[in-house]
C-alpha cells in the first residue's frame, strides 16, 4: 500500500511564472491561458490556473492539469494552483500572509469550487465558462446554480469570464486535436 503520493508541475513552467508579475485581471488570464496551451502542447488538460498577490500582482504559483500523467483525478489546475501556493507560503490559509487571487483558464469544476473558500484566497476570476467546458465533452459535475453568490457571500470576489474567447479557443484546440476527454 502506498504511503506517498507526488505531485508536479512541469519545470519549464515554474521557470515562467517565477517572477512574473501581472497586476491586472486580463494580464494574469494571459498568462494563464498560455500556460494552459502549453499544457495542451503537453497531451494534458487544457486547464491552467496562478495564484497572485493582489496588492504586488506577483505571481505565487503556477498550476496546470496534471489529472493524466499523475494517474489522478484531483489533480486540477486549481487545486495544483493553492496548493503550490500555500507550500510557498508556509500556510494552510493564504488570507494570513495577504490578499490573493486564483486565476484560473476556466470556470472551476465542482470540486474547485470546493476548495477556494478554504484556501484563503480573496478574490477569483476565471477564463472559460463551465459552458464552454462542456462543450467539448467535459463534466464539470454538480455545481449549486448560484455558485458565485455563495463565494461572494464568504467575502471572495469573483470576476469573469476574462479573455473568455482566448480562453475558450484553448480547449477548442484540446478538443481538435482528439485531447482526452475524461
Ligand atoms: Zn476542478
Amino acid at each position: 500500500m502506498k504511503e506517498r503520493l507526488e505531485l508536479s508541475i512541469p519545470h519549464s513552467l515554474c521557470e515562467r511564472a517565477q517572477g512574473l508579475v501581472a497586476t491586472t485581471p486580463e494580464g494574469r488570464m494571459a498568462a494563464v491561458i498560455s500556460w494552459a496551451e502549453a499544457n495542451v502542447e503537453r497531451q494534458e488538460g487544457p486547464f491552467a490556473a496562478g495564484v497572485f498577490d493582489l496588492d504586488t500582482g506577483a505571481c505565487i504559483s503556477a498550476g496546470v492539469n496534471r489529472v493524466l500523467s499523475s494517474g489522478c483525478s484531483v489533480a486540477h489546475a486549481e487545486i495544483m494552483a493553492l496548493m503550490l501556493a500555500q507550500q510557498e507560503l508556509s500556510c494552510v490559509n493564504l488570507a494570513e500572509k495577504g490578499r490573493y487571487v486564483l486565476t484560473t483558464s476556466a470556470q472551476p469544476c465542482s470540486q474547485c469550487f470546493g476548495a477556494v473558500p478554504w484556501s484563503g484566497v480573496v478574490s477569483m476570476e476565471f477564463g472559460a465558462s463551465r459552458e464552454d467546458v462542456e462543450a467539448i465533452g467535459f463534466d464539470e459535475a454538480p455545481c449549486p446554480e448560484n455558485w458565485r453568490e455563495l463565494l461572494e457571500e464568504r467575502n471572495i470576489t469573483i470576476m469573469g469570464p476574462v479573455r473568455q474567447t482566448e480562453a475558450a479557443a484553448v480547449l477548442q484546440r484540446y478538443a481538435q486535436q482528439g485531447g482526452n476527454i475524461y
